[in-house]
């Protein structure tokens, strides 16, 4: 299977200011985060609000540039890609986002702004372009009539089918999609999940998940990567990642999701006060004013991420959670 991803020690660095006379702060958004991503596969990215995971979905869809590190899409190189590469790219990767309303002309019938994707990049003429709108429209559960229509006729779910929709209608090879569930009513988000999943089958599209919640990408991911303040705290296989936990911030993640059959055995932990102020970092591990297992190595070592196991875990002590 073919990588179309790759993001090596990718960085985010941002220069803010403190106020008069203060001078300026430098927040470290996103900072060192590498995997790769096949075609037809999905990598989850999860983390509190804050933790980077928006800024990764910028610089994944070429919104922004990082500070440092590199992104290769389908072997390109991005920081080195002449104009008609990057223009490529844009193609090549698309988003859906968390709120579809948001992401679609209110004044532009549905049927359009489908086949808009078509007409600026393509060659096709209008009734092959409407071919083509008409049969991802019943590849994602909208009806011919829905062609007219307009966003607000639509429900938040039947939104989130033509957000997607307009997304895959270049078939990308790889769509970031960032929390794009959370809008919706629990009884839709299951659909509109398994709509990922089938559009994901038919067109090998690699994903890009972003969510904060570890149930929804449960059902979705094929790797997981943890993000906190910025940083991998944990990236691995979902189903190693589910069964065993290795940093302390996954396990506490995983404690606060709910199960149907919750495990006596398993430990609970809880995560106690804020998100630290990414202009005012804690010294050493980021986590450790967070963390049960903390100790005064935690407080002045940043843990470097490592191979432990069958994962790369930020934590000085990962081996003891095997
Ligand atoms: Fe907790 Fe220390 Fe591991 Fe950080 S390095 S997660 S503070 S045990």
């Amino acid at each position: 299977m073919s990588v179309v991803l790759t993001a090596n020690n990718l960085t985010r660095h941002y220069s803010v200011s403190r106020g008069l006379f203060k001078g300026s702060a430098v927040v470290q958004a996103l900072n060192g985060v590498s995997f790769e991503l096949q075609a037809g596969k999905t990598l989850a990215v999860v983390g509190e609000s804050g933790c980077g995971k928006s800024t990764l979905a910028r610089a994944l869809t070429l919104i922004e540039q990082p500070s440092a590190g590199s992104l290769q899409i389908d072997g390109v190189e991005v920081a080195g890609a002449s104009k008609a590469e990057r223009k490529q790219l844009r193609r090549d990767v698309q988003m859906v986002f968390q709120s579809p309303y948001a992401s679609l002309n209110p004044r532009q019938k549905i049927g359009d702004q489908l086949a808009e994707p078509l007409l600026i990049n393509t060659s096709l003429s209008k009734a092959e372009r409407r071919e083509r709108v008409q049969k991802m429209m019943e590849q994602v559960g909208l009806r011919p009539e829905h062609y007219q229509r307009y966003p607000h006729m639509f429900s938040g779910g039947q939104r989130q089918r033509i957000a997607l929709a307009r997304a895959m209608m270049l078939q990308p090879k790889v769509l970031v999609a960032d929390e794009p569930t959370s809008a919706l009513d629990v009884s839709i988000q299951a659909q509109v999940l398994n709509l990922f999943m089938d559009l994901q089958q038919q067109f090998n599209t690699a994903y890009v998940f972003i969510s904060h919640n570890l149930a929804v990408v449960r059902h979705v991911a094929d790797d997981v990567l943890v993000m906190y303040l910025g940083r991998p705290a944990e990236i691995g296989p979902k189903d190693d990642l589910y069964a065993k936990p290795l940093h302390p911030y996954t396990q506490a993640l995983l404690s606060a999701t709910p199960t149907l059959r919750p495990d006596p055995e398993k430990p609970k932990l809880r995560i106690v006060g804020e998100l630290p102020n990414p202009l005012n970092p804690p010294s050493g591990c980021a986590f450790h004013k967070r963390c049960p297992y903390a100790t005064e190595r935690c407080a002045g070592e940043v843990p470097p991420l490592r191979a432990v196991d069958t994962r790369q875990v930020a934590c000085h002590y990962a081996e003891q959670f095997l």
